[in-house]
């Protein structure tokens, strides 16, 4: 049983935020998640005047979301275009159906909507790159995290955009500073500061939902009526994420608020690291010998795991 709402202290709460104690209604709820995505802009300096914002939006709960607030909050000083763009993977049934969703739910709040294939950047989709690589050793998440990064970068350029926004959250955070500890990847620890990563070509990529729970953002998604969908990606049980997804679940539910001290500690980490190097860990200064992408070494990533694909 819920009380009466801290916030307006009138209607029935709904929702009770344990690590804070709060209780809130409908209203309040809907109202903070919002107010906490645009302290989280203007604290990272996010988005600045007039820029033109690209959305990378899958069809889950995350990125709909974020397309739906992103164009409230913005609306009111009316200086921003927002675009949303659709990696198609090329995984059947799975990714048809949230294209549809996509495509359903930019209709309805009126924003232009571009899509994307890994089959027309990189010439295989995932369906095809899971019987074409050598092993499982090159897990079905590496192969298309490192193609979605380069697919979102030249989205966002084909659609002349000045920022790409990504849906990431708190849970999501610290699931990757998990796998960088655990895999050893201390310098890309160093990378996870929420500030803006900007490119060369001034590019910048941001997290708006960085500092919230993933359980909120399903809260809201699900109280504002936006239709995602609930289907997981038929191979993400190959990825660690899900298992320390699984184990920081239960430590919240024994310690409310040890996400938030852990997202805490990450940045400090991250920060630390950064100051540590002589130059801006942000760097990325060869060029691939390939393709000609900025990367950090001789061939780029996505260079790479092509090569991989091809020759098995
Ligand atoms: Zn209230
Ligand atoms: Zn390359």
């Amino acid at each position: 049983m819920l009380y009466t709402c801290s916030k307006c202290k009138i209607n029935s709460g709904v929702f009770k935020r344990s690590y804070s104690g709060e209780t809130l209604c409908k209203s309040c709820f809907l109202l903070s998640i919002e107010n906490k995505t645009l302290h989280t802009i203007s604290k990272y300096s996010m988005i600045g005047y007039g820029e033109r914002i690209a959305v990378g939006v899958s069809g889950g709960k995350d990125s709909l979301t974020l397309l739906s607030i992103l164009k409230k909050i913005l609306k009111k000083n009316n200086s921003n275009d927002i675009i949303a763009i659709t990696v198609d993977e090329g995984i059947e049934n799975y990714r048809d159906e949230s294209i549809l969703i996509v495509k359903n739910h930019c209709d309805a709040i009126n924003i232009p909507l571009k899509i994307f294939s890994y089959h027309d950047l990189f010439g295989t989709s995932m369906d095809e790159a899971m019987f074409q690589r050598p092993s499982k050793k090159l897990s079905s998440c590496s192969i298309c995290g490192t193609f979605r990064r380069r697919a979102l970068d030249i989205a966002a350029k084909s659609v002349s955009a000045d920022v790409v926004a990504t849906a990431h959250n708190l849970d999501d955070h610290i699931q990757t500073f998990m796998i960088n500890l655990f895999s050893g990847d201390v310098d890309r620890i160093g990378w996870m500061y929420p500030t803006p990563i900007e490119y060369d070509t001034g590019l910048k990529k941001i997290k708006p939902f960085l500092e919230l729970y993933e359980n909120e953002i399903v809260f809201y998604a699900f109280h504002s009526g936006i239709e995602f969908q609930a289907e997981q990606c038929p191979y993400m049980n190959e990825s660690i994420r899900s298992d320390f997804r699984k184990f920081f679940n239960e430590l919240e539910k024994a310690h409310p608020g040890i996400k938030y001290n852990c997202y805490n500690a990450v940045n400090k980490l991250s920060k630390m690291i950064q100051n540590s190097r002589p130059t801006s860990p942000l760097y990325l200064k060869k060029v691939c010998s390939k393709c000609g992408n900025m990367c950090n070494n001789e061939v780029c990533s996505v260079c790479k795991t092509i090569f991989l694909l091809e020759t098995k």
